[in-house]
């Protein structure tokens, strides 16, 4: 993402897109325009007010009772306060809502996004990008929104007046005006660049940090926390050098405009005078310019201070809104699987390459599952056995060959449609911070009697039931407060209670003591024959039972029967088998 700095063309687009999220809430940025400008109305009132109680309030003969003083005064402030605070309220208004939908349309993107935009994202971007980003831009650029409205109207009718009062000085005075935007473009040039590094550098920030909160133990156990200070520290300290450069370039714009206009003024000042000498403009007429000259550029030496502020949340907002451009999940099919399924796979000629990988990850694999049937992938790592696992569900689209569900080949159907039909034990078990319940009918409606039947099945009801909160027992983040045998059933209770007709079963009991794994083993014998179960195992004591065994190496399947007939055929599954024994 870092490169050369984003060219004011480069952030349009941004502010155009940014605009539409805007869009629907510009009334409250309106209404709170027009609260700002009510409560700058009252401001000339209060010297106003002075001036009449000086210049009257001592007179004997004063032309108003006593009690009207504080009684205006309060109510002048008290006006002004009012107005004050709605239009803080409206803007925040604005920017909680805008947020709001912005969010949710990041989060909308994560959810969709395709598979690389993960392996490729740093760790803790994302969280920025959805959470962080969208509040510090919107407001960046919806507090600038009201300061332009509110010095941009004033210094609107300013110019107005002095267009009508002389407007050949006034065109004079803009004639100075380029050489005032070219310094201001150097600088803000300057303010994107370093824009730019700055939120690169927080995004590396937010990895470091997401690394140590979630590998903690990973971190403790190796003694890395010096290394982990020393990482954060160097990357902390690129931030800091960059936000102190971003400041120094907004700092920097303030003063520099000044300059300009202060020489400017004093070009105009001379010129006045000299027109002055020439065509007899008198005293008062050249105060009332210069007054109103230095009124306009004073409104807008603010409205030049709003550039920094709407690059900078530009900036920001294009980071974020990097996501929303990430490319949605390929989804063409719209077919739905013929009631009830079966659950057949006839896998044909499946060919599979990553982006990066050494050689093909599937090269040809064809395999057949019929329906209920109980079968194991085995293969030394590498062989595809995952690979096989994220094809069936659409994680992954094969270069070549065919996928077919009940006889119906995969891409006819919708993701949606084809996932519905699995049931999965990952190797990465993943469990939320919610109750025990929750966890196994994750995304489905909780049924506590259908709960206590899946975690029955995979041998964690007698945990369950010494725990004083039971089913509702919160597990901590990612299933902290679990031992990683009881982290592994809970993740079978949860894909038993998905009501699927394929389950596979990935290195599912590989953390399980052999009692566990014998409870779990005879509750899925119970549902053989009613469920196809793919299973992917080490233990070759586990995979022994299945009906059909695949033997996977470089991507094809080189051996394939039961646990009998390969032993008989002497191959590769029998060499493995006799490398366990030993
Ligand atoms: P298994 O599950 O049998 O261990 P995998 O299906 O995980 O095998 O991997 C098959 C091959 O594909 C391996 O050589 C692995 O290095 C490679 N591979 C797997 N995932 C990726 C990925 N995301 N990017 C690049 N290569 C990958």
């Amino acid at each position: 993402m870092s490169g050369p700095p984003p060219a004011r063309d480069e952030l349009k687009p941004t502010a155009r897109r940014l605009w539409t999220f805007f869009k629907p809430h510009r009334r409250g940025l309106l209404a709170a325009f027009l609260a700002y400008l009510g409560a700058a109305a009252t401001e000339p009132l209060i010297p106003h007010l002075l001036n009449l109680v000086l210049d009257q309030g001592f007179a004997a003969t004063a032309s108003f009772p006593l009690w009207m003083v504080p009684a205006v005064l309060i109510s002048l402030f008290a006006l002004r306060g009012l107005f004050g605070f709605l239009g803080q309220y409206l803007l925040h208004w604005t920017i909680g809502r805008t947020v709001l939908d912005l969010r949710r349309a990041l989060m909308d993107a994560l959810l969709r996004a395709d598979a690389r935009a993960f392996t490729q994202m740093p760790g803790g971007a994302a969280v920025t990008k959805v959470v962080a980003d969208p509040q510090q831009a919107v407001s960046l650029l919806a507090l600038s929104a009201v300061v332009l409205l509110r010095d941009g109207l004033p210094a609107i009718a300013l110019l107005g007046y002095l267009l009508y009062t002389n407007w050949q000085l006034t065109l004079l005075t803009l004639a100075t005006l380029p050489a005032l935007a070219l310094v201001l473009r150097k600088v803000n040039r300057r303010v994107r660049k370093v824009g730019s590094v700055a939120y690169d550098a927080q995004i590396q920030l937010s990895g470091v940090v997401d690394d140590v909160a979630r590998a903690w133990r990973l971190v403790r156990s190796f003694n890395a926390e010096p290394h982990e200070r020393a990482r954060f520290a160097e990357t902390a300290g690129h931030l800091r050098r960059q936000t102190l450069k971003q400041a120094a370039a907004n700092a920097m714009s303030q003063p520099l405009s000044q300059l300009i206009s202060a020489a400017g003024l004093s070009l105009i000042v001379a010129l006045a005078l000299y027109q002055g000498r020439q065509t007899g403009v008198t005293p008062g007429e050249f105060a009332a310019f210069v007054t109103a000259l230095l009124g306009l550029m004073s409104r807008a030496r603010h409205l030049t201070d709003v550039a920094q502020p709407i690059t900078n949340g530009l900036i920001v907002a294009r980071g974020s809104m990097e996501l929303l451009d990430t490319p949605a999940e390929q989804d063409p099919g719209r077919g739905e699987l013929p009631e009830p399924v079966r659950g057949e796979i006839l896998l044909q000629d499946l060919r599979l390459s990553y982006p990066g990988g050494a050689g093909p990850a599937l090269d040809g694999l064809s395999l057949q599952v019929q329906a209920g049937q109980t079968v194991a992938l085995v293969g030394p790592s590498g062989a595809g056995k995952s690979s096989v696992i994220h094809l069936l569900q659409g994680l992954a689209q094969p270069d070549a060959g065919s996928i077919l569900i009940d006889g119906v080949d995969s891409r006819t159907l919708s993701l949606a449609a084809l996932r519905r039909q699995f049931a999965v034990v990952s190797q990465d078990i993943v469990l939320f911070d919610d109750s025990l319940l929750a966890n196994v009918c994750y995304a489905q409606v909780p049924d506590p009697a259908r709960a206590e039947a899946a975690l029955r099945d995979a041998a964690l009801w007698d945990f369950v039931q010494t725990l004083p909160e039971g089913l509702q027992t919160r597990i901590g983040a990612n299933g902290s407060t679990l031992s990683g045998g009881q982290r592994q059933r809970l993740a079978i209770a949860r894909a038993l209670y998905r009501d699927a007709p394929i389950w596979i079963f990935d290195e599912a009991t590989s953390a399980l003591d052999t009692e566990s794994e014998r409870a779990v083993q005879e509750a899925l014998a119970r549902h053989q024959g009613h469920k196809t179960l793919i299973l992917i195992a080490h233990r070759l004591s586990t995979v022994r039972h299945a009906d059909r065994i695949f033997v996977l190496q470089a991507g094809r399947v080189v051996e394939a029967g039961t646990h009998a007939e390969l032993l008989a055929l002497g191959g590769s599954y029998a060499a493995l088998v006799s490398l366990a024994a030993e």
